[in-house]
């Protein structure tokens, strides 16, 4: 089959994003996504200032909203001796409309696009499509799918793979995808209790040598008090032993420092890497999302960095579609946002997690007093969160010319 016109996209929600840019500049799209439906998933769920901005932009940003939980301050705590720094978005309420970061698992995310996505005309979704290989003559490429019914190919002049870290966009298309992968596992919980009585506020990173934690209020319809607790987790026991209930309640029971039973809703474990492709454009082939990145989940920068790729190379690939622009602008693309991935996104997660893991007790001290010294300095604190609200690093990828 051919789309001569459409742009072809693996994957979402970075992809349904990347659609609904595309969709509302007049470009026709197809995603292409081997699930069938969208499914819970226990994955992304904090969303930050400029990613509330972009939905803004596309006109989902009311609908999101009256989801969600808005977090105006966030902690850093140490797990002997509580909270060391408190962190107000507030700070940035000349800055944004958006001074707080929004708590929404990501599947409530992909729900409402493709919600709206289904409304448009010049959208086709191929859900139960598994992208098996592409390949480019050079002026299109070619995707080989596989669905219930069987195989097919299908031609178009762009593709964009936004098809997760194991993209078979990028391994087909033979991108690079350097980096390393942490010895650790995460172990992430959900606890249906709330966490306001032990001093928790909706977001807060437990540093610790050994039992660090990311400690994160979710939404759920179904849950109205639902925590997510990840810590990290021993690569060479198994996950039978990791995700035995007895287990996740001592781990709990260690690291929030408090003895009791916890009523666990989810237990899960998965490996972390920080990786990123050697170029997001080669070609008629586009890279976004975790196809074209990965880091570790401390700061909440991976599918923010997704929805800020779809954005930028969507209004980039409308202008090439409409012939107001060459291919050159993608190379822009992928200027801008590999260098954020690279320069910002790789080394805040690293720093977060080794200020969260720091061993040596002289070194935590330290951090720990420079990041309450940042956070009494209200100039010092409104740096601070432009850059852990990825503000700063949409500045940063807008000046890239
Ligand atoms: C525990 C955890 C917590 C996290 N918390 C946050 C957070 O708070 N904030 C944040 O910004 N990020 C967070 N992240 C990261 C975030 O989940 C990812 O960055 C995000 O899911 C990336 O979105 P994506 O659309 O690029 O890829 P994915 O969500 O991986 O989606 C890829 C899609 O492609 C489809 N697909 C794959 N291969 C094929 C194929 N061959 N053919 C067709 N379809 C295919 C898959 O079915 C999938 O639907 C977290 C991650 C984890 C694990």
């Amino acid at each position: 089959m051919s789309y001569d016109e459409s742009i072809a996209i693996v994957g979402r929600p970075v992809g349904l994003t990347t659609a609904l840019t595309l969709a509302r500049r007049g470009v026709p799209c197809v995603v292409f996504e081997s699930a069938d439906e969208i499914a819970r998933e226990q994955r992304g769920a904090a969303f930050h200032p400029p990613t509330l901005e972009i939905f803004r932009k596309l006109g989902i940003e009311a609908d999101l909203t009256r989801m969600g939980i808005r977090i105006p301050v966030w902690q850093m705590r140490d797990s002997s001796q509580g909270v060391y720094a408190e962190f107000d978005l507030g700070t940035l309420s000349a800055l944004t409309d958006f001074p707080f970061r929004f708590h929404l698992p990501q599947h409530y995310l992909s729900s409402l696009l493709l919600d709206v996505l289904r409304t448009l005309p010049n959208v086709e979704l191929r859900f139960g499509e598994k992208l098996e290989s592409v390949s480019t003559d050079g002026a299109s490429a070619t995707l080989k799918l596989r669905s219930a019914q069987g195989s097919s190919k299908v031609r178009v002049p762009w593709v964009v793979g936004a098809d997760g870290a194991r993209s078979m966009v990028r391994k087909s298309a033979g991108f690079g995808f350097e980096g390393f992968t942490w010895r650790e596992k995460f172990l992430v919980t959900n606890v249906a209790m709330p966490m306001e009585p032990l001093g928790y506020t909706g977001t807060a990173y437990v540093s610790d040598p050994d039992h660090w934690a990311v400690v994160l209020k979710l939404y759920d319809d179904s849950h109205p008090d639902l925590w997510r607790v990840a810590m990290p987790a021993d690569p060479d026991v198994d996950d039978a032993v990791l995700l035995a209930p007895a287990n996740v309640q001592a781990r709990l029971r260690e690291t929030l420092g408090v003895d009791m039973h916890f009523p666990l809703a989810y237990s899960g474990t998965y490996r972390v890497h920080q990786r990123v492709a050697d170029t997001f454009v080669r070609g008629r082939i586009l890279l976004a999302g975790d196809a074209a990145h990965i880091n570790n989940p401390i700061g909440g920068f991976g599918l923010n960095g997704g929805v800020h790729d779809a954005f930028n190379l969507g209004t980039k690939l409308a202008e090439v579609w409409h012939g107001r622009a060459g291919a050159e602008l993608l190379e822009l693309y992928s200027r801008q946002r590999r260098t954020v991935a690279v320069e910002v996104v790789q080394k805040n997660s690293i720093r977060n997690k080794k200020t969260m893991e720091e061993r040596d007790p002289q070194v935590r001290r330290q951090n720990q007093q420079a990041l309450h010294a940042i956070s009494l300095d209200p100039d010092k604190s409104r740096e601070f969160l432009l850059d852990s609200s990825m503000i700063a690093s949409i500045r940063r990828a807008d000046a890239i010319t």
